[in-house]
């Protein structure tokens, strides 16, 4: 077995202190990868559209063109070359131009933008929505603008990086539940609720990055409702994909309380085009529109963009697209749990396959990679130390054959390096 692994600790911090220290170190890293001809750091790109068969250009073998299966796109509906929305995009670049021209609030809003933001909050069952650039800076926005260094955020264990930064940048204390736990919650809350008289901010993932699993809302709401706290869910994962017709997790369980909550999410993952939304009630939105600054001072996305956001949306309410995906995120969860892989808990449209041992990961991708496959291999910090993981993300177009292709092969890097 190869003695490579990544390691993504290594170079977070300078030996020396300087600034530049870690730089120059991270090369060494970054040239054992290159000669292991690994993908991780560094990718051998796409030569065609990010869909269930890609082709990329193998950047360790002259950039001959190859042909491989998609295992790892946030893609979840498959939809990013569906001829009306492609279209769609194609008409409105002709008349509105490349650009949005400005941030929202100079002379970024236009009738695309405004039609995007009312199609998700009727998605989601809100009054009003906000769109950004990404995700990223969406739950930036949201937190920057609702807390002030005198709240306190409490985050679940394995929120997303963008929530985290967001707290960081509000100035408030911040402080993490157990993954997943109500309970722990609970006490958290009990601990501090009367430090904090001026508010607390209660933020979870819709459905889990890296795990697949969903949030337990019910519970975690009630937890809320009794501390008089706001709760932001980042919906990332869970758009397009659970509840009906791929509402997010409020609509998986049927939720109706809307008031002391805010949801975010991306266009970048099941929808498949770019940008991110905070949706909420009219009072929260008519204030964040200014004091969430990664809105307010930031472009607005290319009105194609949003006009093809809004085709997908209304595809999705109205085609069993997000059923197809259900069904084959089963199908696969099923069998590989069937044949004794650890999956965690997930429920979606990501699963994790556990492999523990990070050596044994990074010859597992070239493996993958040479039988034509192409999907996520996911190492601490991302993960704790003793979870590293593929992480494979299902689509809605994936055939039978796929999900069988692709377990055949996991069969194979069983045999030969022991993952079960
Ligand atoms: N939240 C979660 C849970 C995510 O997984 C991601 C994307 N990795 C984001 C937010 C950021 O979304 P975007 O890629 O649109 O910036």
């Amino acid at each position: 077995m190869d003695s490579y692994k990544i390691d993504l600790q290594e170079n977070k911090k300078s030996k020396d202190g300087s600034i530049l220290g870690k730089v120059n170190d991270f090369q060494s890293q970054l040239k054992e990868h290159e000669n292991q001809r690994l993908n991780i750091l560094k990718k051998s790109p796409l030569s065609s559209a990010c869909d269930r068969i890609i082709r990329l250009r193998d950047r360790f073998n002259n950039n001959a063109e190859i042909k491989a299966l998609m295992f790892g796109s946030n893609s979840y509906l498959g939809i990013i070359t569906k001829t009306n929305t492609v279209n769609k995009a194609i008409e409105v670049t002709k008349k509105f131009g490349i650009g949005a021209g400005g941030v929202p609030l100079l002379s970024g809003t236009n009738i695309f933008q405004n039609e995007l933001e009312s199609t998700i909050a009727d998605l989601k069952g809100f009054d009003d929505a906000i769109i950004f650039s990404s995700g990223f800076t969406a739950n930036i926005g949201a937190i920057i603008g609702l807390v002030r260094s005198n709240n306190l955020i409490i985050h679940d264990k394995l929120n997303h990086a963008s929530l985290i930064d967001g707290s960081l940048m509000s100035g408030a204390k911040m402080l993490r539940y157990q993954h997943n736990d109500p309970a722990s919650l609970d006490k958290i809350l009990q601990e501090n609720y009367k430090l904090y008289p001026n508010g607390i901010l209660v933020v979870t993932d819709g459905v889990f990055s890296m795990d697949g699993d969903i949030v337990n809302l019910p519970a975690i709401i009630n937890i809320v409702n009794k501390y008089n706290a706001v709760l932001l869910i980042d919906d990332a994962h869970s758009t397009g994909v659970i509840g009906d017709r791929g509402r997010g997790s409020l609509s998986h369980y049927n939720i109706s309380q809307r008031d002391n909550i805010v949801v975010t999410g991306t266009l970048s993952k099941a929808i498949g085009t770019v940008g991110g939304f905070i949706t909420a009630n009219q009072k929260i939105i008519d204030y964040l529109r200014i004091f969430a600054r990664s809105n307010m001072y930031s472009t607005a996305l290319p009105p194609s963009v949003c006009a093809s956001s809004t085709e997908v949306i209304n595809y999705m309410k109205t085609s069993d697209v997000v059923y197809k995906l259900k069904k084959n995120s089963e199908y696969m969860k099923n069998r590989l749990s069937s044949l004794g892989y650890n999956t965690l808990n997930s429920e979606t449209a990501i699963i994790p396959i556990i492999i523990k041992d990070e050596y044994k990961l990074t010859q597992i991708s070239k493996y993958f990679f040479d039988k034509g496959i192409v999907t996520n291999y996911i190492y601490p910090p991302v993960v704790s130390p003793n979870k590293s993981r593929i992480r494979i993300s299902m689509m809605a177009t994936h055939t039978k054959e796929d999900m069988d292709y692709f377990i055949t092969i996991l069969e194979e890097v069983d045999s030969l390096f022991g993952i079960k």
